[in-house]
């Protein structure tokens, strides 16, 4: 029988993570300062560890990974290659599809990867408390379980809308000893800002963030800490496309395009950029982030200088934005809903070494049912947005006769999204494409630099 599982030995989680700046044809774009200058190290370290700032600018191909860290990597890594053959059958296409499972973490998803080196930074430069922002409930869930690891205090700041939608994942947060305030709340200037102007804002990433930001930036025994977008937590990620290197050299395969859900762009970054530096090398493989039709900042947003948060206290970014002040539609894909985008993946994109597309939210549940009744994962809102790209794509093969090998990032579970799914179910769900207004809006709020 065709095998389906591949299965790597503890002794195969990699020793260093891989930085893709040693291999991109062009220096990333310089992180500028309220100035419009190239901002130093020291203007980071108000809110981060200087581990981790140094990590955020490095050019150096590996990175060691602490063996505190591997050790705790342990309880879920290295996570399985699947072969999807009952998916593949269900499709009748001659394609092959494999799929790495990050759901098999104790939060559920690939952010544990990132929050887990973080804490330990943080730890080790004598920091006390974590403020952070969550938008699903993924990476606050996966912050309160580092920071409880390393004795760490965390606070996080959920988006309201989530806060109200998955109480279940506010419930874990407590469990990992974690306190969560609904975002936006009076307990920032950021927070209280917003809700003078909207008092019933439903919140949205790049508010919880000025949040947990203006909180790091005026408590000296707390950090701030990040669950995607920074060029550090995309570096920790790339222990999935590792890993997937060695399984599929166990499967003896390659694959010809890989996909994977983008929001801030960290799963997509840590599964596709170790194959990266095969594509420099000259191999031939696509790599595809895919985002949510209503927000579109890799295919409909301007490629330009702007703040990561949405009150403008953050360096300023160069990266495919919406611009900072967007408040998305309460899509069921919290995860995927951040105006802005990695700056590495940013980069690759404007560069065209990597590719993006979009898709409406109903199509992204109607795939992962799909997917679901054909291999049993009920997978995360997010990573549905790869298997609708997936089963596009293995479609279109079957129409052309075509044995591509697919490979997509399942980063997550969607245990904590049935409420999601019962909507879907019930026909309550609906199609929301960003209006083009909104985005030539954003433009006129960009802020000025050069
Ligand atoms: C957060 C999240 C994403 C999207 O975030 P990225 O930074 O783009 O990885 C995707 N899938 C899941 C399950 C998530 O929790």
């Amino acid at each position: 029988m065709a095998q389906t599982k591949f299965l790597l030995d503890e002794s195969d989680i990699p020793t260093h993570w891989y930085n893709i700046v040693a291999d991109m044809p062009n220096a990333p774009a310089p992180v500028l300062g309220p100035d419009g200058q190239p901002i130093g190290p020291d203007a980071l370290a108000a809110i981060f560890p200087m581990a981790l700032i140094e990590q955020e600018v490095s050019a150096e191909r590996w990175i060691a990974i602490p063996d505190e860290v591997r050790e705790i990597y342990r309880l879920w890594r290295p996570s399985p290659l699947f072969r999807a053959h009952r998916l593949e059958a269900a499709l009748g296409t001659p394609a092959k599809i494999y799929y790495k499972y990050e759901g098999v973490s104790a939060a559920g998803s690939h952010k544990v990867n990132t929050a887990v080196p973080q804490a330990y930074y943080n730890k080790q430069a004598g920091i006390k408390r974590i403020a952070t922002e969550t938008g699903a409930g993924q990476w606050g869930s996966s912050m309160a379980l580092a920071g409880q690891m390393f004795g760490l205090e965390v606070r996080v700041y959920m988006v309201k809308v989530s806060y109200d939608q998955k109480p279940f994942r506010r419930s874990m947060m407590h469990t990992w000893g974690a306190e969560v305030l609904a975002s936006p709340s009076n307990r920032t200037e950021s927070g209280r800002k917003i809700l003078a102007a909207h008092p019933d804002s439903p919140g949205s990433l790049g508010i919880a963030i000025s949040e947990a930001v203006e909180e790091a930036a005026t408590n000296k025994d707390t950090n701030y800490a990040l669950g995607s977008v920074l060029n550090h937590v995309l570096l920790h990620q790339t222990i999935i496309g590792q890993e997937a290197k060695k399984q599929f050299a166990l499967a003896g395969d390659y694959p010809d395009m890989i996909f994977a859900p983008c929001g801030g762009g960290s799963n997509f970054g840590g599964v596709a950029f170790p194959f990266f530096a095969d594509k420099a090398a000259g191999k031939q493989v696509r790599l595809v982030a895919v985002e949510p039709s209503s927000c579109p900042s890799l295919t409909r947003g301007h490629y330009a200088y702007d703040f990561g948060d949405s009150v403008g206290l953050t360096p300023l970014l160069k990266m495919y934005t919406l611009g900072h002040d967007f408040v998305p539609p309460g899509i069921h894909a919290g995860g995927l809903r951040y105006h802005g985008d990695s700056a590495l993946v940013s980069q690759l994109y404007h560069e065209k070494l990597i590719e993006a597309l979009a898709v409406p939210q109903l199509t992204t549940f109607k795939a992962g049912v799909a997917f679901a009744r054909a291999e049993g994962i009920v997978p995360a809102p997010e990573s549905n947005h790869a298997i609708a790209a997936v089963i596009d794509e293995a479609l279109r093969c079957k129409e052309n006769g075509e044995q591509k090998t697919l490979f997509f990032n399942l980063s997550g579970h969607g245990h904590f999204d049935m409420a999601s799914y019962d909507k879907y179910f019930a026909e309550e769900l609906e199609d929301y494409s960003y209006p083009e207004e909104a985005i030539h809006e954003a433009l006129d709020h960009l802020p000025k630099v050069g």
